[in-house]
């Protein structure tokens, strides 16, 4: 199947372009030197229900993030995925309360909130979210 597989010059150029767009001009979002991207499919343990995951963000310390963006089959799936990354990191950087699940991070109110602003500004489906 084709697949849309952007570069990490390419992940980083989307970054900067989203970077650039309300809301998350707004927000306080680390530099693109701040943030690894990699282009790779993630695997971990499913969870009966879960979806696949399509991106993952992960906070490396030291105001520093690592993105990973799956291969995806439109390139539209690529930036919602990577402007879905980028609440994680807002997440963070605004220090928005975290939800959790028997342990376990969930998508929670603050990280709604912050995505229904994404969607709406920059008209992302909120499905697709
Ligand atoms: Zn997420």
């Amino acid at each position: 199947m084709r697949m849309v597989r952007p570069t990490v010059e390419q992940l980083r150029a989307n970054y900067e372009m989203l970077r650039s767009l309300p809301p998350f001009s707004r927000w306080e979002m680390p530099p693109v030197e701040r943030v690894e991207f990699v282009l790779k499919g993630i695997r971990r343990r499913r969870h009966k229900g879960d979806k696949p995951l399509r991106g993952q963000c992960v906070y490396l310390g030291r105001k520093r993030w690592r993105v990973y963006v799956a291969p995806h089959r439109e390139l539209y799936g690529v930036v919602a995925t990577l402007a879905h990354e980028m609440v994680h990191i807002h997440e963070d950087v605004a220090k928005l309360p975290w939800s959790t699940r028997r342990g376990r991070y969930i998508h929670g109110p603050s990280f709604q909130r912050a995505a229904d602003e994404v969607c709406r500004e920059l008209g992302f489906p909120r499905a697709c979210f």
